[in-house]
């Protein structure tokens, strides 16, 4: 079998693999990405949060992204019934970016992967690991497949695992472990928005809670055509009878206020369904590898933290991968796993909350809080690292002690 040298191996050229190798490019250290598809491919993940341009910002790749004039999204808006609950991303407790893009992951990613080829990373596309073996320095070989099916190894002094829901390497070690979320499915597709309102309206992502578990996104792209998904339990998705289309097609009706925009259109493809979509592991790192983005963990769509914490986390380990290939010492489990373990535990409290019921009744209440707003709102930009932040800080108590206050009033008026 042929082989090939280098020294970090990128399975899977996602956002979480190009901000990984954008960075590693950078230092001078010599990457090879392997990517299992042909670009442009599509892939779910289309509502981004503005934490995530400081990482495309720091490793190049924000004016590449910028030239493809996806639609600007300011920030997000959550329907249930009549009350609406509107987060704009300049009023938040953190400083930060104050818009970010919703996207179809298509063409964002082409784009990604098309920079780093003009930059001189090498990516193989259609190109699939299938084995791996590591060496007690942490140095491994790789088995990969070329489109042709010939096989070929590369030898790479580190690994990082992008691969998203390919999960090489928690299939291959066997560090994939139950999620703690809860028993979620979703059904989605693209249509072309022919009835699409003028201005806002028309463009502004919106999350329309049809009851406590279960929710429909709308996410417009700038080229007219927009993103419908159905997320809830599995008796959810499993109480509409025929194929994924004829679900659909009745998931729509359910939904007051954008049935009429919606209803009647054609599906661009035949509606996707992903059950049980938690994914987590045992580990997040060992010997010569680590795992970044949907390979080491996913809770939820609802607050579209998956993007942000693919390239999070790739920033993160390229940096300490740097420092080791430099000679450095990493303390992995300190500098990675726990530093990423917070912000991911503060997310899974939200995504928590939010189908316990008690996070939908600090957003529809009303009146609202101004101060507690700008407190969640940065939390809802991915900046969950900001320990000024009462709602980062203390993310496992406030949130069901302020709903038990709110209903306690409620109760109080209502006797
Ligand atoms: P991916 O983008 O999945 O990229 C992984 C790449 O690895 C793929 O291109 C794949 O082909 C390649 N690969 C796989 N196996 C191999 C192999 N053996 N060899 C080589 N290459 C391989 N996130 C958001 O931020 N916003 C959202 O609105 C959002 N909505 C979602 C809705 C649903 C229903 C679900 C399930 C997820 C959603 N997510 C969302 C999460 C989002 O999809 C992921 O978090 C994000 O795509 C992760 O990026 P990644 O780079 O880790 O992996």
């Amino acid at each position: 079998m042929s082989h090939v040298n280098t020294d970090v191996l990128i399975i899977g050229a996602g956002p979480s693999g190009c901000v990984s190798a954008a960075y590693l490019h950078r230092q001078g250290i010599n990457v090879k990405v392997v990517e299992k598809s042909q670009f442009p491919r599509f892939v779910i993940g289309e509502s981004l949060l503005p934490r995530c341009m400081d990482h495309f910002q720091e490793v190049g790749l924000l004016d590449c992204l910028k030239a493809e004039g996806f639609e600007v999204k300011p920030g997000a808006r959550f329907l249930r019934d009549d009350i609406v609950c509107h987060f704009d991303f300049s009023k938040k407790h953190t400083d930060g970016w104050d818009w970010t893009w919703q996207v179809p992951r298509a063409d964002f990613d082409n784009a990604l992967a098309q920079e780093l080829i003009k930059k001189g990373v090498d990516i193989a596309f259609q190109h699939e690991v299938v084995d791996v073996v590591f060496n007690d320095d942490g140095s491994s070989q790789t088995t990969i497949k070329n489109a042709e099916g010939e096989a070929y190894q590369v030898n790479a002094k580190f690994i990082v695992d992008s691969s998203g829901y390919g999960r090489v390497l928690p299939r291959l070690l066997g560090l994939d472990k139950p999620s703690s979320m809860p028993e979620h499915s979703s059904i989605f597709t693209h249509v072309k928005d022919l009835n699409r309102p003028e201005g806002k309206e028309g463009t502004m992502i919106t999350f329309d809670v049809l009851d406590k578990d279960t929710w429909f996104w709308v996410i417009p792209f700038s080229n007219g055509i927009t993103s419908l998904g159905f997320v809830g339990k599995n008796e959810f998705i499993d109480s509409f009878e025929g194929t994924t289309t004829e679900r659909m097609k009745q998931m729509i009706e359910t939904s007051e206020y954008y049935k009429k925009r919606f209803s009647g259109l054609d599906f661009e493809f035949d509606p996707i369904c992903i059950r049980n979509y938690s994914k987590a592991v045992t580990k997040f790192y060992g010997n010569g590898f680590v795992l970044t983005g949907n390979s080491a963990e996913f809770l939820d769509p609802v607050f579209s933290s998956g993007v942000t914490f693919a390239t999070e986390s790739a920033l993160c380990s390229a940096k300490l991968i740097a420092k080791q290939l430099q000679g450095e010492t990493v303390d992995w489990e300190k500098e990675y796993a726990d530093y990423i373990t917070y912000g991911v535990d503060v997310f899974r409290t939200y995504v928590e909350e939010w189908y316990t019921g008690n996070l939908q009744t600090l957003f529809f209440h009303r009146p609202e809080n101004p101060d507690i707003k700008k407190q969640i709102c940065a939390v809802l930009a991915g900046y969950v690292w900001d320990k000024t932040n009462p709602f980062v800080r203390k993310h496992k108590r406030i949130v069901a002690n302020l709903a038990h206050l709110i209903n306690m009033e409620k109760e109080q008026a209502n006797s």
